[in-house]
């Protein structure tokens, strides 16, 4: 294990940390979360945007998707995935991750690696370990994801076990290659394991302590948020960082619900990332520090408040809900935009307070206020 992560704050009443992770570009102070530019862009929102006026430090990116298209001789041509997305602070890639269990992308897994279908040309090509790692190194991300291999959920135990296995086996691979090609673009690139095993207790983490002595600079959490019971996520988390060493950045992969978040941060996550946010604002699901509510409902119709009384981003202090309904319900783009923008903010917002939060040794007591505002219903 590196010394990539350093813990700033720990809770007195919980397993809540706050700290840095230190890359190549920037160092990110946790727990922080990564809005999802899978083909370089966040939907609806511009990296000015996110970099200048809501202070999101970190992105992922798709190292596959990337891949196919522009092409890695272009985005080498530019000078790597940072210059050509013009992004300047931390970014990572996911080698395949939650597209490894969409039919559009998968054709098969075999010991060897991931048959993908090239969703643009319908060819199929094989990605092996040492695949993914090449890719990600010509990218020059700060933290690169091994390829692993993520069971649909409610497969059986035998399932998960064997997806654990070979996740392990081509950790291995992409460990060996990462050092081979020496970080390519970016000598200072990390590259994290990701440790495998749904909701079993005992695969994840016999999963994730055999991916720390292959050794990592730290050990992922992936394979959440795709159908598993919250309460199962969390005792998860905290099984796995019994085995892990305290400093293992823990980075809880596919999750971005504000409850979730919060829970997992009491359970000792730092990082998440997640298309949530930016998904739900298209469908009209808007956070606010009252609950959830949905745009496109006709009280909102005349309501010349905003989205979210007590968020001061640009949309809640120019817009009132009236007039995003309106937007929302004649399918207008900007209202889109502007929605995403919110939800981005909000999300970036709650993990800089729950960092403070965490600094003051007050973390369980603003999480509890929080979640009994967000519970309300009917809005
Ligand atoms: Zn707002």
């Amino acid at each position: 294990m590196s010394n990539c992560f350093e813990i700033k704050c720990s809770s007195s009443k919980s397993l809540a940390r706050s700290g840095v992770l230190h890359t190549a570009h920037v160092d990110v102070v946790t727990p922080f979360f990564m809005p999802v530019a899978t083909k370089g862009a966040v939907k609806f929102v511009t990296h000015p945007q996110l970099q200048k006026e809501m202070n999101v430090e970190c992105l992922i990116s798709n190292a596959f998707i990337n891949y196919l298209k522009p092409g890695l001789s272009l985005i080498e041509k530019a000078g790597g995935l940072h210059k050509f997305v013009s992004w300047d602070k931390a970014l990572f890639t996911d080698s395949g991750g939650f597209q490894l269990i969409l039919d559009q992308f998968i054709h098969k897994v075999t010991d060897k690696g991931v048959y993908f279908k090239n969703p643009f040309d319908k060819s199929i090509e094989l990605v092996t370990p040492a695949k993914a790692t090449l890719i990600q190194n010509s990218l020059g991300s700060d933290v690169a994801m091994c390829l692993d291999h993520q069971p649909l959920f409610g497969k059986s135990r035998v399932d998960y076990l064997d997806s654990a296995i070979r996740t392990i086996e081509w950790a291995q691979e992409c460990k060996k290659a990462h050092e081979e090609n020496e970080g390519k673009l970016n000598k200072k690139q990390l590259l994290f394991g990701i440790a495998q095993g749904g909701v079993h207790k005992d695969i994840r983490c016999k999963c994730a302590l055999a991916l720390h002595k292959v050794g990592f600079d730290a050990v992922a959490l992936g394979g959440f948020g795709i159908g598993e019971a919250q309460v199962d996520m969390y005792s998860i988390i905290k099984e796995v960082k019994k085995v892990l060493p305290e400093n293992n950045a823990t980075y809880i992969m596919g999750i971005g619900s504000p409850i979730e978040i919060l829970n997992a941060v009491e359970n000792g996550a730092d990082m998440f990332d997640s298309a949530y946010p930016t998904r739900m604002a298209r469908h009209g699901l808007i956070f606010t520090h009252n609950g959830q509510i949905k745009i496109e409902r006709a009280f909102h119709k005349d309501f010349f408040i905003p989205l979210d009384e007590e968020c001061d981003c640009f949309v809640c202090k120019n817009y009132t809900r009236a007039y995003l309904h309106h937007l929302f319900k004649t399918h207008e783009q900007n209202g889109l935009m502007l929605l995403s923008y919110h939800n981005t903010y909000f999300i970036t917002n709650l993990m800089k307070e729950i960092r403070v939060a965490i600094n003051e040794n007050r973390f369980e007591k603003f999480k509890s206020d929080f979640e009994k505002k967000y519970s309300k219903k009917d809005n």
